[in-house]
């Protein structure tokens, strides 16, 4: 501690003397372990990444009564949004998305050149391929009256006749329609009579307190950022079709056979999958229907859910199983053979996932196969047909998402990185587990660091924190950095224990809210005692790359051995020292990110009086160090 007269004599002589502090090169604090500058903690997120005492957040309940006609493709909709208006603002006005405008002629989606998102072995195109889509809104009601409703794209502004107040509710009414895409940006569409049926109703934007409206367009690469509530959905189809969706079936009595009630019944109670619709049954409409002819509605009801997502097909195979009392449903077409394998992939994505970081929280996890490369909404995913590995890649990165972000609700318009590459991190583990004793079980964990130098180019590469919209390789920058990165933290940095505790809080904190970057980044040094402020910096908001560097090794003063290491890049990270004896033994030495406080240069002083041979920096290569020519040293 310095007396405080001395600092102020030391103040005074300062000014004294006349000098602007330009004159006195002052140095600014360039450390890698300054303070990430981030926004101010508030009544509403603490500094220690939790809601706040004033916390909030809107409600949004819909009921929705909605008629597929398959005959023209066309859904006519008609919705109530029940919106209760939690934050401490008036409202003049409400933002809703119109997310099927992505496939307007006249959108702005229809004149961009957007780069897809190109996985290994496919590609998502964030186009509709021409599809003339784009909803149709007929009428926007409050008790009989009409609304004042301005559509700009693929968002509408309705305004009020006064504004909502705090704490207030209000109901108002959608009346709406479009023309199914086969190909709706990626993320919804339909291949002959099989519908995958998404992103489909007008959608309340998300209000908080960080942005306000979060009113960004659907575009294509940044997926969706809605609020929680509940669902009641009827959907209203010719009887020969199959119905899954978002929620629990309300009326099976109506939609379903005796015999399917019956195995269901019994599915919900069994470890081993049950065939709901076998084989032989499939689009047999005299076995698997309990009418032959007309319309059947079929009604579900959600809780605790951002979205809402159905599928529909006449000649679809059901499996079904339970796990810890959950519903784990596949629907596929019956060339789909690979699939059969898909309800054991289910239950065991759900089993590790729920073991490992939080329990699912919701009555059924359902996926179908069909057009979309791979999409994720409550409860229910669509998944194409693959290869056995990647079947299983693709089935539990969905489900995966059931975590990221539908229960834990980041904002997808801006951080993908936050679902898309927490969801990869997952489910690399997971995959790890599944495929087990296999070359590509036991190899899977290596990949991200594997796809390091053919996407982290120099010059090329976008901080994660980049907008999806602007994002040249999603794949890298949304998926496999942002998984490369936690595993890195949580093997080299926290080491598992303490990575997966504090993981863990994160998802049980802001289950069913809406945490930023700045909550995550807190929550994470809260719970785990390490200021992260760096690693964040260097992952989140640059490029930096890491090289480490041994450049000497000698005789120590005072007996043993110097060995000083230098960080050459402008990434910061601990390190593991591999050091091999004369007499060949062998020690490795984890040495903390804490060693770079002083400056670039370190030097460790091991103390054994054995004769070093040589010297070895990250022996495992499990880091992206970009020059490994300099990671050892002989003597
Ligand atoms: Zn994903």
């Amino acid at each position: 501690m310095i007396p405080s007269k001395v600092v102020l004599l030391a103040a005074s002589v300062t000014y004294l003397a006349g000098g602007s502090l330009e004159a006195q090169n002052p140095r600014s604090d360039s450390s890698p372990f300054r303070a990430l500058d981030m926004r101010a903690a508030s009544v509403y997120r603490t500094a220690s990444g939790r809601p706040g005492h004033a916390y909030w957040q809107q409600r949004v309940d819909y009921t929705i009564e909605a008629q597929l006609d398959p005959t023209t493709h066309r859904i006519n909709g008609t919705e109530v949004v029940h919106y209760v208006n939690n934050s401490p603002d008036a409202l003049p006005y409400l933002w809703m998305h119109l997310d099927q405008n992505i496939c307007s002629p006249t959108g702005v989606n229809a004149k961009l050149d957007q780069p897809p998102l190109v996985f290994l072995g496919s590609a998502f195109d964030f186009s509709c391929q021409g599809f003339p889509g784009g909803v149709t809104v007929e009428a926007v009601e409050m008790a009989d009256r009409p609304l004042t409703h301005s559509v700009f794209g693929a968002t509408m502004r309705v305004d009020l006749p006064q504004p909502l107040a705090p704490g207030a509710e209000m109901e108002f009414e959608v009346q709406w329609h479009f023309t199914i895409p086969t190909n709706g940006a990626a993320r919804m569409g339909r291949d002959g009579s099989l519908y995958e049926i998404a992103q489909w109703y007008p959608r309340m934007a998300v209000y908080d307190d960080l942005r306000g409206w979060n009113n960004e367009p659907y575009i294509g690469a940044g997926e969706f950022y809605l609020e929680y509530g509940s669902f009641d959905v009827s959907i209203t189809i010719p009887s020969e079709f199959i119905v899954t969706a978002t929620g629990t079936l309300q009326n099976p009595g109506d939609v379903l056979t005796d015999r399917q009630r019956e195995r269901l019944s019994r599915a919900i109670r069994s470890a081993a999958p049950i065939e709901i619709i076998a084989l032989e049954e499939a689009g047999d409409v005299d076995q698997t229907r309990p009418v032959g002819s007309g319309n059947l509605t079929w009604r579900f009801a959600a809780d605790s859910v951002r979205d809402f997502a159905f599928a529909a097909g006449p000649d679809l195979r059901w499996d079904a199983a339970s796990w810890d009392g959950i519903l784990i449903q596949t629907f596929y077409r019956p060339e789909a053979i690979r699939w059969e394998e898909a309800i054991d992939m289910s239950i065991q994505s759900i089993r590790h996932f729920s073991e490992k970081w939080y329990r699912y929280p919701y009555p059924h996890a359902t996926t179908v196969e069909g057009p979309v490369e791979g999409m994720e909404y409550p409860m229910l995913t669509f998944v194409p047909d693959a290869s056995r590995e990647d079947l299983q890649w693709v089935l539990s990165h969905e489900f995966g998402h059931e975590w990221f972000p539908m229960i834990v609700g980041s904002n997808e318009r801006f951080y993908p990185w936050m679902d898309e590459g927490f969801n990869t991190f997952m489910d690399r583990i997971g995959a790890a587990e599944y495929f087990e004793g296999t070359v590509y079980g036991d190899t899977i964990e290596n990949h991200a660091l594997n796809l390091y130098e053919a996407n982290a180019i120099p010059g090329q590469e976008q901080p994660l924190i980049t907008r999806p919209v602007e994002v040249e390789n999603l794949f890298w920058t949304a998926y496999q950095k942002p998984a490369l990165m936690l595993q890195l933290l949580r093997n080299r940095v926290l080491g598992p224990e303490r990575f997966d505790d504090a993981f863990r809080e994160y998802i049980k904190t802001w289950a069913f809210k809406h945490p930023d970057p700045a909550d995550f980044f807190r929550i994470m040094r809260d719970r785990s005692g390490m200021d992260l402020d760096w690693f964040w910096r260097d992952w989140v908001y640059t490029t930096a790359r890491l090289d480490q560097a041994v450049v000497e090794v000698s005789t120590h003063p005072d007996g043993g051995t110097r060995i000083v290491l230098e960080n050459r890049g402008d990434m910061v990270m601990p390190a593991e020292l591999k050091v091999t004896f004369s007499n060949g033994n062998i020690q490795t030495i984890p040495l903390p990110v804490e060693m770079w406080n002083q400056g670039p240069v370190f030097t460790y002083h091991l103390t054994s009086l054995q004769a070093v041979r040589s010297v070895e920096l990250d022996p495992d290569q499990a880091l992206p160090d970009i020059d490994r020519t300099n990671n050892s040293k002989d003597i």
